[in-house]
């Protein structure tokens, strides 16, 4: 990094403002508060809005440029749902206060649980988990219990999972106790039902699928499987982050899962990632429904506040597992969450249709210049082999070099079950011009690669810092300023 860093600018005796006179007398500190020397930088106003100004502009976000980054649907997330969330009357609530005196907040979150609940075609939601990994745990813990009520909790501990799935789903499941068997794909990119069925017994507690699976493939196979599963007394989870290419047009509740968590920072434009918490509700089949963890907020018709008016209640799940998470879950996500549905209202349809529309036109414009593994129409991601046949190139000097085009990379190597795997989810929310310059970078990158391979070897070239060792990077992070010369980062991970 060759910017000065805020100690740089300091000049003794600089100040960014000027304190009145204290009007009342000086005391001094405690023993023990006082340091003899507190080398803080002595700068003006105007530098220190430069100063992080420019460390913004080094960050990249989707509000900067392209973010393809698959599996993450990093779409654009509307601005009056930040002002949404700000109105003083969500901002400043507390969670004791006297339900009485929240009924609009509520209110919101009583309309969200139904909206999730239409999209989803489920009986109930619980808005309580704070991320998608979160509702997975729940959700599993929900199944544990459904069977342990039945009196199987101690026969069924297998959870089956696609070789396609989220990597958090066999996390989730592990960590839920129970025991992850592999189901691996078929030619297309499906569910293999043959191996499906060698696993379908009385141990299993169910089915964990994520559907569009990674490769951005609808199962074909998926009603069938679910049947399988069903009939062997297994319930099915639905991993529902892909919502984005589902909404309006099919319904998981309707094709026999029976809970699945959304993704309201993916699919409902609240930020995520550097940006902000998530949240990761989850929806039930009418037999799971008692389970969710609660509370949740129901009407109560007994009570009125004002005539005409429902008056909003938490109430809980008959047998619920109990709380997830402190309070009532990421409120402030809950209202951009809701804008977001509300804004769209019954064209919400539409977002869906542009996410798989573009995704598609992207597939179209590198098919041919990128090899593509499960070669058929996407949802709303897909995933292609960044590798150029004759040339050294991998997927991960591809991304880099997409760094100095001004591009955010996809999401590298995953899913595991393709080679140097590139997973592209453009989102709706991209122009065609936008995907048309991606595209482009794409082409010429191959090219690049034919022509001059060390020039992708050693990109990025334009960014702040350049290829960095990934595990390094990750692991032994240099989060305090030291003074020249620049620190070297400690060997061990701390
Ligand atoms: C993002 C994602 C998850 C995990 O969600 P988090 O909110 O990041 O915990 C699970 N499954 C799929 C398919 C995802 O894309």
């Amino acid at each position: 990094m060759t910017e000065p860093l805020i100690f740089e600018y300091s000049v003794p005796g600089r100040r960014g403002v000027e304190l009145p006179e204290p009007d009342v007398p000086e005391t001094p500190l405690p023993e023990g508060f006082q340091r003899a020397d507190l080398p803080l930088p002595e700068v003006s106003e105007v530098d220190v809005v430069r100063h992080f100004l420019r460390l913004s502009q080094m960050n990249y976000g989707v509000d900067k440029g392209f973010y393809p980054l698959g599996s993450c649907t990093m779409k654009y997330n509307p601005k009056i749902n930040e002002e949404m969330a700000r109105l003083p009357g969500f901002a400043h609530l507390h969670p004791y206060q006297d339900p009485e005196t929240v009924q609009g907040a509520l209110a919101l979150m009583y309309h969200l649980q139904e909206f999730l609940k239409e999209i989803g075609g489920f009986a109930a939601v619980s808005l309580q988990p704070a991320a998608g990994s979160q509702g997975e745990l729940a959700g599993i813990l929900m199944i544990r219990a459904y069977h342990r009520d039945r009196g199987e909790g101690k026969k069924r501990i297998k959870m089956l999972i696609p070789d396609s799935a989220h990597g958090t789903n066999p996390a989730s499941s592990a960590m839920a106790g129970l025991q992850v068997v592999n189901i691996p794909s078929d030619r297309r990119g499906n569910i293999d039902l043959d191996a499906l069925r060698k696993e379908c017994d009385e141990t299993v507690a169910g089915l964990m699928i994520t559907n569009p699976n990674t490769l951005g493939l609808f199962d074909e196979n998926l009603l069938e499987a679910i049947d399988l599963v069903h009939r062997c007394g297994g319930l099915i989870y639905g991993d529902g982050a892909n919502m984005n290419a589902l909404m309006g047009i099919c319904k998981p509740g309707a094709m026999g899962f029976d809970v699945m968590h959304y993704n309201l920072h993916k699919t409902f434009s609240t930020p995520h990632g550097g940006g902000g918490p998530g949240a990761g509700p989850i929806g039930a089949s009418e037999r799971l429904a008692p389970y969710l963890p609660g509370p949740i907020v129901a009407i109560d018709r007994e009570r009125t506040v004002r005539p005409d008016e429902p008056f909003y209640t938490f109430v809980w799940p008959e047998r619920s597992i109990g709380r997830v998470r402190a309070f009532h879950g990421h409120f402030g996500v809950f209202v951009r969450a809701y804008t977001y549905i509300r804004m769209h209202g019954p064209r919400l349809r539409e977002v869906s249709e542009a996410a798989v529309l573009n995704a598609n036109y992207l597939l179209a414009r590198l098919r041919g210049i990128y090899p593509v593994p499960y070669d058929r129409l996407c949802k709303h991601e897909f995933v292609i082999m960044g590798k150029i046949p004759g040339t050294p190139i991998r997927a991960l000097d591809i991304s880099k070099r997409l760094m100095d085009y001004g591009f955010h990379p996809p999401t590298n190597y995953f899913p595991l079950i393709v080679p140097e795997a590139l997973m592209i989810e453009p989102t709706e929310t991209e122009s065609k011009a936008t995907l048309d310059a991606f595209a482009e970078a794409m082409r010429r990158i191959a090219e690049e690669a034919r022509e001059d391979p060390e020039r992708l070897q050693q990109a990025p070239h334009t960014t702040p810092v350049r290829r960095l060792d990934e595990a390094r990077a990750a692991r032994s992070l240099v989060l305090r300023y030291a003074p020249a010369p620049a620190p070297q980062p400690a060997s061990e991970p701390r």
